[in-house]
């Protein structure tokens, strides 16, 4: 049960909340996993009344977000009137903000990608907040009545109470309020989240089968650093300031191959992302630095069976188990995926995670399953759309 926080109920009253929207959102959804579905049918399964179903159905129509189809098998009478999701529509804008490239795209309610721009990440916050703005513009002014919201993913801390960017560690930026200047100057809402959060989101909604049914999973990101989304009761658990996850920078142990975002050389970001694997690698190749590839490089040697390959993604797999031991043991999860290009290679990876996964004081309990994610080569694109569509389809509870 729930407590109430009569401060906070009276927020959520205000802003949403009608049984009407309630009802509304239950109907999308009907919509979004039965579909082709009709009227009656949603009418008969959720014990609404008939008439309620069809005003909803026809304000969710004027809205663009459902479409009928055509009619289906009469069961006696009248041929019923499919519904379906709208789809090649544009609803959503994602952007999506990591170290390397910087990815701004339109997509539509089913989350099928109907537009593409991307362009190198800069240091420059003055470029990348006029390089944003231009695209979001773009897409804005090609689609002057659809009804647009943008969703942006960055690797680093957003304050979901304010949508302004906190802190983003890779680039030291502070206090980016990109979220409110493309509200202001386009007039579309903005919902900004850390990467993990939005990749989280994203399984939830998105991925496969097993992991939408899932109530409680952690989704680990692992690309330059190492983030985490923590799906609690089908809800991203935030902390206050949107800090909670940072689990990157827990201590796993010392002399990591590299030194972490933060400074140290102890936490598992140190030891398990990207950098540290790629850094792994150079090391047992007798080399200073990991300049000279990439980690689609070492994935294609070690998926060659390429030994060095091999065994540096075993040895990185070590440790990412290490902290993964740790989450299991604080969070009992029923899931924990995987999310980043290393899930390629997972044939190498998933035998020494669940060694690691295994290892743990509850020898009564069954272990959670280790899972790669479901969201192909672009999880944090995905994850940015995902803030706006999961928004459109999550009960308003
Ligand atoms: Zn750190």
């Amino acid at each position: 049960m729930k407590k109430i926080y009569l401060a906070k109920a009276k927020s959520q009253i205000a802003r949403h909340n009608t049984i009407r929207d309630i009802n509304k959102q239950i109907v999308l959804n009907y919509v979004r996993v039965r579909s082709p579905i009709s009227r009656a049918e949603i009418a008969r399964e959720t014990s609404l009344q008939r008439s309620t179903v069809s005003a909803i159905v026809d304000e969710l129509q004027s809205e663009g977000l459902i479409e009928e189809l055509g009619t289906g098998d009469s069961t006696g009478g009248r041929k019923p009137t499919l519904l379906q999701l709208r789809t090649g529509v544009p609803v959503a804008i994602g952007v999506d903000v990591t170290p390397r490239v910087t990815t701004v795209v339109l997509a539509d309610l089913s989350g099928t990608l109907l537009d593409t721009e991307r362009f190198p990440t800069s240091s420059d916050i003055e470029y990348m907040n006029k390089q944003i703005l231009e695209k979001v513009g773009h897409f804005v002014e090609m689609y002057p009545n659809a009804n647009l919201e943008v969703g942006i993913s960055i690797p680093g801390i957003a304050d979901p109470t304010t949508g302004t960017i906190v802190y983003i560690p890779y680039f030291q930026w502070s206090n980016w309020d990109i979220g409110k200047q493309i509200e202001e100057k386009f007039g579309v809402p903005v919902t900004i989240d850390n990467d993990a959060n939005a990749v989280a989101i994203a399984e939830l909604w998105f991925g496969d089968e097993e992991i939408k049914k899932t109530r409680n999973f952690v989704m680990i990101l692992v690309s330059e650093g190492i983030g985490t989304g923590i799906i609690v009761d089908g809800e991203v658990y935030r902390g206050e300031f949107g800090a909670a996850g940072e689990f990157g920078h827990m201590y796993v142990g010392e002399n990591a191959p590299v030194v972490c975002s933060c400074g140290r050389r102890d936490c598992w970001e140190a030891h398990a992302s990207e950098k540290a694997i790629l850094q792994r690698y150079a090391s047992a190749e007798g080399q200073p630095t990991n300049a000279n590839i990439d980690i689609d490089h070492l994935i294609g040697l070690a998926m060659n069976g390429e030994s060095r390959a091999v065994q540096t993604l075993r040895e990185s797999a070590h440790y990412l188990g290490i902290g993964i031991s740790n989450l299991i043991v604080g969070f009992s999860p029923q899931a924990i995926v995987i999310s980043g290009s290393i899930v390629r290679a997972w044939d190498v990876l998933k035998e020494e995670l669940n060694i690691l996964a295994g290892r743990s004081i509850r020898d009564e309990l069954p272990s959670p399953a280790i899972v790669r994610s479901s969201l192909g080569d672009d999880p944090t694109v995905l994850g940015s759309i995902a803030l706006v569509l999961a928004s459109k389809f999550a009960s308003a509870s």
